[in-house]
């Protein structure tokens, strides 16, 4: 059986085709500036070298076309009829309270959706493009919705409710909702499996480090807490969010600069975090070069990042009741090194003690904490896509 995942941003669709026997990635792309000039598709069949092909790709219908078409392509295609894709899984990122786990998509799952547009105005809309013009392609097929949000809705009301009045969560459903599930689920689920040891039985911070970034307390293999909340805005330092901040803050700048809440927004998101801070980049890699080469407002981005990470360990650690694993995953969590080692310093009071020869390690997994370690540090690359397309046959084989 075959199953093509996708993910659809405004601008963007990546795709991977699973072969679901052997859970083998057949090929995979990246459909990029689609709507902007200069739009291109680029594709990569499992063994050989990546085609980029230029194109003027409008909309997603078209970007859609173009998938299926490198798909059955006659050289680096590996399908050759539309007949053997079974089904579509796609990332969505926001399901709202409605949506708990995957579902199959029909019109009052679209319905549904549509009405989250309004909590995830960047990227439900691109989602529900993607799911039409699928639908279009391929009416026949079916299609299931995979939610960055749906793992964090066993938290606990007292984790997900904000301090404000109670009717504006009844009115407008305003809470903590957290992101990056798919990657909390699977990094989490992949630890118990590398330690032997039953999910629901262990205590577990997952921290997604990325361009993005998320910390999650993992308790019986349930999300308890996590560092974002109604937005992807809060917790530690991203690339360019801001991660906590004081909402006194934005009345103030407001005032202060005459900004409206359509520039505020740009600037905590685009503007803030480690590019902010740092004034060099959003990308680590970047900061960490110049950190080492003397720039100071590089290392205090650096530290802000580690330390926010570090409080979030200690904070899920004590909402636990305990830690028994603490895992990286996500570009900064997979490959650096030097993060890994200054988040965990420090902590050795909770039993967390990093291996500094384990932890030379990069996109592969590896348990990296001392063999006298209480706590097993691990580094896990994470695979979303895998998770979607296990979902989406999941729901199809039912
Ligand atoms: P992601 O959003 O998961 O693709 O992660 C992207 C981020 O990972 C980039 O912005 C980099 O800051 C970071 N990253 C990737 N590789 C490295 C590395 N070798 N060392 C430090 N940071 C890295």
């Amino acid at each position: 059986m075959k199953v093509l995942v996708l993910n659809c941003g405004s601008s963007s669709l990546k795709y991977q085709l699973f072969s679901m026997t052997n859970e083998e990635v057949l090929a995979k792309g990246l459909v990029e500036r689609i709507g902007i000039e200069g739009s291109r598709i680029k594709h990569s069949k499992t063994g050989m070298d990546a085609v980029t092909i230029n194109a003027t790709i409008p909309n997603h219908k078209v970007a859609i076309r173009m998938v299926l078409d490198a798909l059955l392509d006659a050289s680096h295609g590996v399908i050759s009829s539309l007949e053997e894709l079974k089904a579509v899984g796609h990332r969505v990122v926001h399901g709202g309270e409605k949506f708990a786990g995957s579902v199959l998509i029909n019109h009052e799952v679209i319905a549904a959706l549509q009405e989250c547009v309004p909590l995830a105005p960047l990227h439900n809309p691109a989602n529900l493009m993607g799911i039409e013009a699928m639908t279009e392609a391929l009416p026949n097929i079916p299609q299931v919705g995979v939610f960055d949000t749906a793992f964090h809705q066993t938290m606990p009301s007292h984790a997900y409710m904000y301090g404000v009045p109670y009717h504006y969560y009844e009115k407008y459903r305003v809470r903590r909702y957290g992101f990056h599930g798919t990657s909390h689920y699977y990094v989490s689920q992949r630890t118990a499996e590398l330690l032997g040891k039953p999910v629901d039985h262990l205590k577990i911070v997952t921290c997604h480090l990325g361009n993005g970034s998320s910390v999650t307390a993992v308790k019986n293999g349930h999300s308890i807490d996590t560092s974002m909340g109604f937005s992807p805005l809060p917790g530690v330092i991203m690339g360019t969010r801001c991660g906590d901040v004081d909402p006194t803050l934005l009345f103030y700048l407001a005032e202060q600069e005459g900004l409206d809440s359509k520039a505020l927004a740009h600037i905590l998101n685009k503007e803030s975090g480690i590019q902010g801070i740092s004034g060099v980049s959003s990308d680590l890699r970047d900061v960490e070069e110049a950190a080492a080469a003397g720039n100071s407002r590089a290392k205090l981005a650096e530290e802000m990042l580690y330390y926010g990470i570090r409080k979030y360990i200690g904070a899920y650690a004590a909402a636990m009741g305990g830690i028994d694993a603490l895992v990286f995953t996500a570009g900064i969590g997979e490959n650096s090194v030097v993060a890994r080692e200054k988040v965990c310093a420090g902590l050795e009071f909770l039993g967390i003690k990093i291996d500094a020869e384990k932890n030379k390690v990069r996109g592969k997994e590896r348990i990296v904490s001392s063999d006298d370690a209480r706590v097993s540090v691990l580094v896990v690359p994470t695979n979303e896509e895998l998770v979607i397309a296990r979902d989406t046959k999941r729901i199809i084989d039912r």
